[in-house]
Formats: structure tokens, C-alpha cells, sequence
């Protein structure tokens, strides 16, 4: 247990811009792999930030607020919730929280 309390305790957090939750930094990486497929080349090497409100259609924006990825511009079928809005916690055994130092 606990096994993601060990990182740096530095994450940057901004504000969703539809709702307002805080909004954790993501790789940009983990937005490439669950967009679909025809938005997938509008990602850039930037800072991304994910929504943690499940009810809010946002789930991925740039630090600058150029770029919006919605519900709707998530692939489904990708590996979704490995990446997404699992941070809480990682009874999903540490897959994404070791990665991306
Ligand atoms: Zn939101």
C-alpha cells in the first residue's frame, strides 16, 4: 500500500477550466495513448493536466488552455483507466505511478 507516497510530492495541479476541480499534471504521453486516433497528432511535448471530476466532461488541457480534450475525444478501447483518474490510489498494482520520472 502506499506505494505512489514515496514520489516528490511536486505535483502540479491547476484548475479545470469547466469546473473548477483541481486538475492533476499528466504526461503527455498518457494523453497520446488514449485519444482517438485522428486527434492523436495534436498532442505536444507540453505540460497536460487531467480533470479528477468523473462527472465533468474534461478530461485533458493544456497549461494554457489551447488545447481541450473531452469525453468524446477519448478512445475508449485504449488502456483508459490505467491512465486516467486512477490516482488516488494503486490497487491497480503501480503501473503508471513509477513511470514517467
Ligand atoms: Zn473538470
Amino acid at each position: 500500500m502506499g506505494c505512489c507516497n514515496n514520489n516528490y510530492g511536486l505535483k502540479k495541479t491547476m484548475e479545470c477550466p469547466l469546473c473548477k476541480a483541481s486538475s492533476e499534471a499528466v504526461h503527455y504521453i498518457v494523453v497520446e495513448t488514449v485519444l482517438k486516433k485522428k486527434i492523436k497528432n495534436q498532442v505536444i511535448p507540453d505540460s497536460y493536466y487531467t480533470c479528477s471530476n468523473e462527472d465533468c466532461d474534461m478530461v485533458f488541457f493544456s497549461e494554457d488552455h489551447q488545447q481541450m480534450f473531452l469525453t468524446q475525444d477519448i478512445d475508449f478501447s485504449a488502456d483508459f483507466n490505467k491512465v486516467i483518474k486512477t490516482h488516488d490510489g494503486c490497487s491497480g498494482g503501480c503501473g503508471g505511478c513509477g513511470k514517467g520520472k
